[in-house]
């Protein structure tokens, strides 16, 4: 018979964890409750909300919405988002993650000591911690997503370094080491990766090598997500993205004895249960 484990260290990191259970409390209350993007980057676990009555919104219908109560979720936002819900009688309930409000913190510091000294930060452009991060500058942060970006920095110019919290620690270094390098004058990096994911990747290596097969559940818009994924299969190349059970391959499981499942920090416990059913299912079909 197959063995089939989930990964212990696996499940939603603490910051998601709080913005759900919010987002729970309030909708057990009764509270017609929006919430400003999608929760968290995966679409189970928002259709499940969706279903208890949680409606999501994008930025153009949030700046159309009035007297109403909004949840912003763990990646944080720029201050017009604080802005918008003063003007238009918004009652926030704020799910920032602590981590991503000391990191808006320490950008807007960083900023207002130096405002000639380049902030940069590594990670996607078009990410929501990133624009609220970025935000917290006036948009002036120059963001870079790989090599070809460092082209956007001037290295005759002093610069402060840092990270999207859901990157992976190896890459950021390759980062760090490449403008280090290139800089004709300082270069201050600074450590922001968040715990929750980066601490993850060495148990998760050793995870992937334990079983014949892993099943990696998350949303395809998770940036930790992509990230995690690329560590299991780099140390087995019998590794299965999925979003939903339905996307489970009885081949994948043929002639093989265990299989581990494990997903991303905005990956829920019932999804990866849900998975752990549907291939004993499967297998005694
Ligand atoms: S990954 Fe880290 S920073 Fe992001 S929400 Fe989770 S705990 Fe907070």
């Amino acid at each position: 018979m197959i063995k089939i484990e989930i990964d212990d260290s696996s499940g939603f990191c603490f910051g998601v964890e709080a913005a759900i259970k919010k987002a729970e409390e309030e909708l057990a209350k009764g509270t017609d409750l929006y919430c400003l993007g999608q929760i968290v980057h995966n679409d189970m676990e928002v259709k499940r909300l969706e279903e208890m009555g949680m409606k999501t919104l994008n930025y153009d219908e949030y700046k159309e919405l009035k007297n109403a109560t909004v949840l912003l979720r763990a990646h944080g936002e720029a201050p017009e988002t604080y802005q918008i819900a003063k003007t238009n009688n918004i009652n926030l309930i704020d799910a920032t993650c602590p981590i991503v409000t000391k990191f808006q913190q320490r950008i807007k510091k960083a900023f207002d000591e130096n405002p000639e000294r380049q902030i940069v930060i590594y990670g996607q452009e078009k990410h929501p911690e990133i624009i609220g991060l970025s935000g917290q500058i006036g948009f002036k942060a120059i963001v870079v997503e790989n090599e070809q970006d460092l082209n956007k920095i001037d290295f005759r110019k002093p610069l402060k370094l840092f990270s999207q919290t859901t990157k992976s620690a190896l890459k950021y270094q390759a980062v760090a080491d490449k403008i280090e390098e290139k800089t004709q004058s300082k270069a201050e990096i600074s450590k922001t990766l968040c715990r929750a994911v980066s601490g993850r990747e060495p148990d998760l290596e050793i995870f992937a090598q334990k079983h014949d097969a892993i099943i990696f559940i998350s949303g395809k818009n998770s940036s930790n997500g992509k990230m995690l994924y690329n560590v299991c299969k780099q140390k087995n190349p019998k590794t299965y993205f999925i979003t939903s059970v339905n996307e489970l391959q009885k081949d994948w499981f043929s002639g093989i004895n265990s299989v581990g499942i494990t997903g991303a920090t905005s990956t829920p416990k019932w999804l990866m249960e849900d998975a752990q059913n549907r291939i004993s299912e499967i297998m005694n079909k």
